[in-house]
This record gives structure tokens, sequence and C-alpha cells, in this order.
């Protein structure tokens, strides 16, 4: 998507560790304009499927989430990161690598929100290692709901979790795709 890829460009910041820094932007101040076209090209790119839920994980995936729960007139439901050992009640749980703070939490979701016949899209804002969205697959397959397929901002496409999540067979669409990053020079390339 050349727009988001024009804003990566420009206010992308590349970090030592692999890490893209698109705060200004996407996942700390958050330009809703590109979010509604980001939500425009998601619903082009899943014509056909039947979804009938969105499924994300909190914080960053939360606001792209919600435009396109907006284009395709859906609810959202987000996974909450949790760090308590004894999760009590009706929720479904799974673990996560984090690839940003380098530790382990629990996602959760409650039963209420997630079950049989639902029909899910994953979003997150960032594809690195694929930790995030296997946590987000197991829940979706705990539920019993069926996975219809991720669609991810930017994915990091020298990194393994793109190739694992489509050798899966799983319906994968990342707007943008970077294949490297040169922390020095701050140049951004992009698989076209
Ligand atoms: P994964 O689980 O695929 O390894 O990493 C995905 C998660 O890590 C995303 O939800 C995102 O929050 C975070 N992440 C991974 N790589 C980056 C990056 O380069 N920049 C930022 N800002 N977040 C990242």
């Amino acid at each position: 998507m050349q727009l988001l890829k024009d804003k990566i460009r420009k206010y992308g910041k590349v970090k030592e560790g692999n890490v893209l820094k698109v705060d200004s932007f996407l996942n700390h101040q958050m330009d809703v304009s590109l979010f509604r076209e980001m939500g425009k090209e998601f619903k082009k790119r899943f014509a056909g499927e039947e979804i009938n839920k969105i499924l994300t994980i909190e914080a960053s995936g939360i606001g792209i989430a919600c435009l396109v729960a907006e284009e395709l007139q859906v609810p959202v439901v987000f996974a909450k990161k949790t760090q308590t050992k004894n999760i009590a009640g009706d929720v479904y749980t799974s673990k996560v690598e984090s690839y940003t703070h380098g530790r382990v939490y629990d996602i959760i979701v409650s039963k209420e929100f997630l079950g049989e016949g639902d029909k899910v899209l994953l979003i997150d804002d960032f594809l690195a290692n694929g930790k995030a969205l296997e946590g987000l697959c197991a829940l979706v397959e705990a539920s019993g709901a069926e996975l219809v397929g991720a669609g991810i901002a930017i994915e990091k496409g020298f990194q393994v979790g793109g190739e694992i999540l489509r050798s899966k067979g799983i319906h994968l669409e990342s707007l943008a795709i970077v294949d490297g990053m040169d922390e020095k020079t701050g140049e951004i390339m992009f698989r076209e």
C-alpha cells in the first residue's frame, strides 16, 4: 500500500535490534485518516471472505482494528495482556513471547466474546517472528472459532513470522513488507 510505505519512508526511524519506530503515526500518535485507508485496503484484500469478528492484541493493534471493523461492520475483540499467574474465570489463554520487550506474557480473551460460529480476521500493527499472531491463532483454535486470515500493517520480511504463517496456509495480507533496514543510514527497503 503506497500511502503506508510513503509514511514509513518519511517518518519511520530505524532503531538497533531491527526495530522500526513508527510511533509518530501508527502506534503511539495515530494517524486515523491513514487507518481509514488501511481499513478500506483490508476490506478489498479480504473481499469474498466471510468475517464476523476482528481479533487483535492490546495495545497497538486496537486502533487499526477499529477502522477495519468499521469498514466490515463487525465488532473488534482485543486480547488482553496479563501477568496474573492464576487466571480464573471463563477465558481462553495463550502465551506470547514479546519481540520488542523480550519477555513472555499471557494473553486472554473472554469466552463470552469468541466462540464457535465466529469467523475471525486477525489484525496487528507488526509481524516480526510471528509470536503475537501465533498466540492469537491459539485463542481462535481454543475457542472453536474459524480463522479467516490475518491482516498486518507492517511485515518485517527478513524475520520468520510471515513465512511460518503462510506455510501453515493462513491467508496473510501485509500492507507494507520491509525487506531490510540500515541502522546507520536509516534506509528502509520495501518488497515491491
Ligand atoms: P512478533 O510477535 O511477530 O515477533 O512481533 C510482533 C509484535 O511485536 C507486534 O505486535 C509489535 O507490537 C511488536 N514489534 C515487532 N517488531 C517491531 C518493530 O520493528 N517495531 C515496533 N514498533 N514494534 C514491533
